[in-house]
């Protein structure tokens, strides 16, 4: 049986506090405890441009971290400079992918200050677009304390080097043949329909999810099987 986690991203000052209220009650209902990746400095106009800023953005963060909640790192200012799809080229755009290690050090180490300055220490990172490269993860080494990435194509969590990195396949929620398997939502972007569907899954499948906290991170290297399938997942991509 697959153990199914969940992912919500583009959480920050900027969001639609209305559409996070509806999934955070759903998420409550069912017992989910989802991964929720903050922008640590939000530049991104098509989320800044177009919601109110909120003003207690900070205590929101610490009351899903109170009730098991996984924070998770999601870039630095979410604003795409490179079109490149790094080692994860689920997207041919990138705030991270193709810079180099210097600019990309700089950002690390400044949206990590930000968040542990507010009292937040994020255990896990993901990228905008889910995209980044070796250098992103060098400057995650050498600035921070995270070790997870959250973003992978893969059957199970794997190690390689000092990164654990948590396999996440779907935008959406379904029967997936993996042991570990990552719904990602963007609430601020979800239709009625999308909130609809998401609760009808978490009625009659909710004993299979977990949290990123629970999850075992043992020493499973990437095998065969993992590269064929991240090989299939970007040739039909
Ligand atoms: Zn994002």
């Amino acid at each position: 049986m697959s153990n199914y986690l969940f992912r919500l991203d583009d959480a920050s000052d900027y969001m639609d506090i209305e559409k996070w209220n509806r999934i955070e009650s759903i998420l409550d209902q069912y017992g989910i405890k989802p991964i929720f990746g903050i922008i640590p400095q939000n530049a991104d106009e098509t989320l800044v441009s177009k919601y109110a800023r909120n003003e207690d953005f900070w205590s929101l963060m610490h009351s899903w971290i109170d009730k098991g909640w996984t924070p998770a790192m999601h870039g630095y200012e979410h604003r795409y400079v490179t079109e490149e799809g790094g080692i994860n080229p689920v997207n041919k755009r990138s705030e991270f992918a193709g810079l180099s290690y210097e600019i990309q050090a700089e950002k690390i180490r400044k949206g990590y200050t930000i968040l542990e300055k507010n009292g937040i220490h994020p255990t896990i990172f993901f990228a905008p677009s889910h995209t980044f490269d070796e250098n992103t993860l060098k400057a995650l080494k050498n600035h921070t304390t995270i070790r997870i990435i959250s973003d992978t194509i893969a059957w199970d969590i794997y190690k390689t080097g000092e990164f654990w990195f948590i396999p996440q396949q779907s935008g959406r929620v379904r029967k997936l043949p993996f042991k570990t398997v990552t719904f990602c939502y963007h609430p601020n972007t979800m239709s009625s329909d999308s909130f609809i569907k998401l609760e009808n899954f978490l009625r009659s499948n909710k004993e299979h999810f977990c949290s990123s906290q629970s999850l075992k991170y043992i020493d499973r290297q990437k095998t065969l099987f993992d590269k064929l399938l991240q090989k299939t997942y970007f040739l039909m991509h």
